[in-house]
């Protein structure tokens, strides 16, 4: 049988989409070579690409070097083109599989063709076979030759001559086409490997990187399961695409960090075809030689099948560049100084802010790259100085600087970088010279810098240079200023500015700043894994985004612009599981003892609530109550004892168990909003709903509260407890509140606003019960440390009630319609 089959590799360079993507370079390959490396593990008597005249020349030598004879045919009538190979080599069986699919299952294609061949033998004969549910882009197809010359005679379809299966499974009254479910170690439909599109490519790349480049000219193909893992992969899926300011005047500062960033995370860099500033090539070289690939810089964003994680590091983004970048999966910016910070998922400031009005999520000076090469000791004479003011220098700094220094410092050597050295020709006793390459390594060479605020200034200060910064902007001399930089204010420079500035205290920065060194790379792959959420009801994103409410390391909130609800929109913090552990480690962390041990306390509380809803009653007889996230029980027990018939829903099985086998009360373990009451208490609709300290923890409320509706009769209560995003907490220190809300928290109630959500789900909100008083963390009694049980406290505790600024709170809402 084996001397029979052929493996024929379609392929054309004239692909409308991305052009002579076969000769697109992968890892070093060509893409085509991984596709015949690949194939050649695939047992058959020939090897075959089939191509058109044009294209050839350019294929024969891959085909040669990787084993394939290469035959050309017609270039649109594909059909044909395969039947005049098959009539050549006269083969019996056909494995095809096409050039722009470089992660081939070479196992699955060995399965499907054994499959094949056993079913060739029965009475019925096969003319076609494919693996469904693989990757798309790592299947092939199995043909039989002579029913594939039959049927190409048969059809005069232009679609089945562009293509080669179709003539045959669209014809499956004359030919037998089997499409076998994939064994399950191959199926992955959801996943993508085929490069059909630059953002196929970008993602090809992404898997070659993770899995490493192949070694020698025949390679180890990669097996399934790594090509799985890396199709899987964080790395893979959330590609990262880093954003540099590569405009002419700001600098080179941003390029630098964001390159040896790329080298760090093995990102992509994504530079305008069209950038002005003239150091990109040189730039680029140098990182290069530094362990950068070329296939990293990219000139194009990939776009919506591969959504990167945009991270800016562009000094102030426009409205139209936060738009786009806020459109990928997600956006993180750093140092970002424009009003359109709002589109950024993740703030990250390293040098100190620019806009000391808005919050950022992080500020760590720590991942500001310190020099290694510092000065031993503070010289006692400043003879060699530096001026770098960066970029273009375009407030025309340097020369008044240089003049200057030269009048008070007659005998120091002046030294300027400046990107146009010729400009500069006519100037004597200043030494101007081009960017040097790798400068905070030498910036320690010059007794003093001067430069404007910024990345150098912060550098030089580091590495124990004395530093005068001169501020081109009000808001540089207040930076300077905090952060404690001798300085010349903006217009000021002369030489007596200059003398005063070194006789400044600050000459010497005392640098308050952190001298701890963290890698910017690795806090970007960690936060490239992050996730970004949507509003947990409304569950769109707008076009405008949604107004920040607190942002802090770990987690951004917004508030939802057609909701109102405060949610959280983006999260670094690893996803909570409700396992067992919950319930015993968790609930002990947080509240200090386990929940077995506070069920009576809660069944309290409970009974107390119980009692609100039952207040609401309008007719008697026994009624219903479904408890959503009952844990193990305790409302359950105060609502039987209220001759209430109780039912419990809960993730964890344990605590299920619990309220069936030891509470006797009936009982589902689901995940709501996942949950058949017809078929599990043979109720559809009950009279009373609650869910105590469970609303917050779903990503999907809506769903989530759509069900709830669908569970409550007409004229019924659903009552729901959760932290209040309007309490004490919330109102004394938002940030603080955000900061502590719990990572699982995903909506934040706002009792005042609660009522524009659920009258969407056909609730009217009927009562709201603040809870949770705790006058010791009012600012009065901080302050005046009163203890508890004194007037003042007693006063407090008064006030927080009236006014409802307890930290948690209760909401009592009724069914809309019946009665
Ligand atoms: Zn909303």
């Amino acid at each position: 049988m084996r001397n029979k089959r052929a493996v024929i590799v379609q392929c054309r360079l004239s692909s409308s989409r991305l052009p002579g993507k076969a000769l697109l370079e992968l890892g070093g390959k060509p893409v085509l070579a991984w596709v015949l490396n690949t194939m050649k593990k695939v047992p058959a008597a020939k090897y075959y690409v089939a191509t058109d005249h044009d294209s050839y020349d350019l294929l024969l030598p891959i085909c040669k070097e990787n084993g394939f004879e290469c035959f050309a045919g017609d270039l649109d009538d594909v059909l044909k083109r395969f039947c005049d190979l098959i009539k050549k080599i006269k083969v019996t069986t056909i494995v095809r599989a096409t050039a722009d699919n470089p992660f081939l299952f070479y196992e699955a294609a060995i399965s499907s063709l054994e499959e094949f061949e056993e079913k060739q033998k029965s009475k019925k004969k096969c003319a076609y076979l494919t693996f469904t549910g693989l990757p798309h882009g790592s299947g092939v197809e199995i043909m039989d030759a002579d029913e594939l010359l039959a049927a190409a005679e048969q059809t005069d379809n232009p679609y089945d001559h562009e293509h080669v299966g179709p003539a045959l499974y669209n014809h499956k009254e004359n030919f037998n086409c089997e499409f076998v479910k994939a064994p399950a170690r191959f199926r992955n439909p959801d996943l993508r490997t085929t490069i059909d599109t630059y953002s196929d490519y970008l993602r090809a790349i992404s898997i070659v990187n993770y899995l490493g480049l192949p070694k020698g000219k025949k390679w180890v193909p990669y097996t399934t399961e790594q090509i799985l893992d890396a199709c899987k992969a964080d790395y893979v899926q959330n590609p990262l695409v880093f954003v540099p300011s590569v405009t002419k005047g700001q600098g080179t500062g941003h390029l630098h960090r964001c390159l040896a960033c790329a080298i760090k995370t093995k990102g992509f860099i994504y530079i305008p075809k069209d950038s002005s500033l003239a150091e990109v090539p040189a730039l680029v070289s140098e990182y290069m030689e530094k362990g950068l690939c070329q296939n990293q810089i990219i000139h194009e964003l990939p776009d919506e099948t591969y959504s990167p994680v945009i991270v800016t590091d562009c000094f102030k983004m426009t409205k139209e560049q936060a738009q786009l970048y806020g459109n990928c999966k997600k956006l993180i910016s750093i140092d970002e100084g424009s009003e359109y910070t709002q589109y950024c998922d993740y703030l990250l400031d390293i040098i100190p802010s620019y806009d000391c009005q808005r919050l950022p999520n992080s500020f760590d000076t720590s991942y500001i790259q310190k020099p290694l090469n510092v000065r031993k000791e503070i010289s006692k004479n400043i003879e060699n100085v530096l001026i770098c003011i960066g970029g273009e220098d375009p407030a025309g700094l340097t020369v008044p600087a240089a003049r200057a220094l030269a009048k008070v410092l007659p005998g120091a050597k002046i030294t300027a970088i400046v990107s146009n050295v010729q400009k500069y020709k006519d100037i004597v006793h200043i030494n101007f010279i081009e960017p040097v390459e790798n400068l905070r390594e030498k910036i320690c060479e010059y007794d003093l810098v001067v430069s404007h605020y910024g990345l150098t200034a912060f550098e030089a200060a580091f590495a124990g240079c004395a530093v005068i910064m001169l501020a081109s902007t009000k808001l540089h001399e207040l930076l300077a200023q905090k952060y404690e930089f001798a300085f010349i204010p903006q217009g000021k420079l002369d030489a007596q500015r200059m003398q005063l500035a070194l006789e400044s205290p600050n000459l010497y920065p005392k640098m308050s700043l952190s001298t701890q060194q963290k890698s910017l790379g690795d806090f970007i792959t960690q936060l490239s894994s992050s996730k970004r959420l949507y509003c947990p009801v409304c569950r769109t994103q707008s076009s405008k985004p949604d107004p920040i409410i607190s942002r802090n390391a770990g987690r951004t909130y917004r508030r939802c612009q057609n909701c109102s609800m405060v949610y959280m929109s983006f999260t670094a913090e690893e996803e909570k599981q409700y396992k067992k552990t919950y319930f015993f480690e968790d609930y002990k962390k947080q509240y200090g003892r386990t929940y077995e041990e506070d069920f009576e306390h809660i069944k309290k509380q409970c009974e107390r609530r119980i009692q609100i809803i039952k207040s609401f009653e309008q007719t008697g007889g026994a009624k219903n109550y479904l408890d959503i996230g009952c844990a193990y029980g305790p409302s359950l027990a105060a609502a039987a004892e209220q001759k209430l018939n109780p039912f419990g829903t809960d993730i964890s099985e344990d605590a299920i168990n619990y309220v069936k086998n030891q509470l006797h009360f009936p009982a589902c373990c689901s995940a709501f909003p996942n949950m058949d009451s017809e078929k599990e208490f043979g109720i559809s609709k009950f009279d009373y709903v609650s869910m105590w300290y469970v609303i917050e923890h779903f990503k999907d409320l809506d769903s989530v509260l759509s069900k709830i509706s669908q569970l409550v009769k007409d004229g019924g209560i659903f009552a729901f407890a959760t932290p209040s995003g309007e309490g004490v907490s919330a109102r004394s220190d938002l940030h603080k509140f955000y900061l502590n809300s719990p990572t699982d928290h995903f909506s934040i109630w706002e009792p005042h606003r609660a009522h524009k959500i659920l009258s969407r789900y056909g609730f009217e909100v009927v009562k709201i019960v603040s809870t949770g008083h705790h006058p010791e963390r009012f600012p009065s009694i901080k302050k005046s440390n009163a203890q508890k049980d004194s007037l003042r406290w007693n006063l407090i505790d008064k006030y927080s009630r009236i006014m409802q600024l307890g930290d948690t709170v209760e909401i009592y809402c009724r069914k809309k319609g019946g009665k």
